[in-house]
């Protein structure tokens, strides 16, 4: 496939090696963007997660699923696929964080190994997340675990019915 590519490139253009190795990691890595963003749960954007006091954490990173399932960090070198969760700092403002943070290690891997690992991680991460999800006994609804409240009730409750029938104000 590499050697396909270049040949197409130096068919197209004088023959710099500078440009051609630019142009192939180009390719490369615009591919498996492409395919890392096909093997995430829909909708997938771009945005930023983690903490926004703590730049260490805080960066941008593909979220897949409405609402979240997974977070992958795309590095050069590593790919990181974490389980989506929220933390609340403070009662209205909700923080995306990355948990259970697995990681791909692009060394001397071909674009299939890569992918294949990924897909792995991505369906368990989503998997993980899905099963911490509640019904709420009020509405019946399944509901995130950073929209229910599970210990404090009788039951499962979520945050809206926790304001309409269990008089909580958040
Ligand atoms: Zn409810």
């Amino acid at each position: 496939m590499r050697l396909e590519r270049l040949a197409s490139v130096s068919r197209h253009s004088r023959l710099d090696l500078n440009e051609i190795v630019k142009e192939l990691e180009n390719n490369h890595l615009g591919n498996l963007d492409e395919e890392i963003r096909r093997l995430m749960p829909e909708p997938v954007n771009q945005q930023m997660v983690g903490d926004q006091d703590d730049l260490n954490e805080y960066r941008s990173a593909l979220v897949g699923g409405d609402p979240g399932e997974v977070i992958v960090d795309q590095g050069l070198l590593e790919i990181k696929v974490s389980e989506f969760s929220v933390r609340w700092n403070g009662p209205h403002t909700p923080v995306v964080r990355p948990i259970n943070t697995a990681t791909v290690d692009c060394h001397d891997k071909t674009m299939e190994q890569i992918l294949k690992e990924v897909r792995r991680l991505i369906q368990r991460k989503c998997k993980n997340r899905k099963s911490k999800y509640r019904t709420c006994k009020y509405c019946q609804e399944s509901n995130t675990p950073e929209w229910i409240i599970e210990d404090v009730f009788d039951g499962i409750v979520c945050h809206s019915c926790a304001e309409q029938h269990e008089g909580i104000v958040f």
